[in-house]
């Protein structure tokens, strides 16, 4: 999807889209599956360029690193983008109070049609847990019968 900025000069414009993810474009092995990525909010021209606050809700399930069982996750809450047109970009290098905005990320665009999806696709990667444990004491499979060791030991153990 690609959000269309100009849509928001003669006012806010509300917005709301269902993401269909795939999960080979998120290049993360230990993912099991996502569901579709809903975002809502609002785009408002800025001074300069614009700002996109909405709520977003994201759901899946990551393999536990150790056994592979899945471990769900989700968040659902609020995000924001700010959006700003490229020759901004040095005149804020120079002073950096212009553009001052706390720690916020700036998307910086040459054309008024900026592509959504790879700002999902941040989110969620962000989401998605880096070492997933079923449970913090997870023993993890059998590195020789590959058993779970979760659900007691295995033949190996006991010899
Ligand atoms: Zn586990
Ligand atoms: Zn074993």
């Amino acid at each position: 999807m690609e959000l269309n900025l100009e849509e928001a000069f003669d006012g806010p414009v509300d917005l709301s889209h269902r993401f269909e993810i795939s999960s080979e474009r998120l290049d993360r092995p230990e993912l099991l599956h996502v569901e579709p990525v809903l975002f809502s909010g609002r785009l408002t021209k800025a001074h300069p360029g614009f700002v996109l606050d909405g709520e977003i809700e994201i759901r899946g399930a990551a393999a536990c690193s150790r056994c592979l069982a899945p471990v769900p996750f989700s968040r659902s809450g609020p995000v924001h983008w700010a959006f700003a047109p490229t020759h901004r970009r040095a005149a804020r290098e120079e002073d950096e109070t212009e553009l001052a905005e706390g720690d916020l990320a700036i998307i910086w665009y040459d054309d008024l049609k900026v592509p959504f999806d790879p700002l999902i696709d941040e989110e969620l990667q962000l989401e998605i847990p880096i070492k997933p444990l079923c449970r913090p004491d997870c023993r993890g499979l059998c590195p020789t019968c590959g058993a779970d060791r979760n659900a007691g030991p295995c033949a190996c153990q006991t010899k």
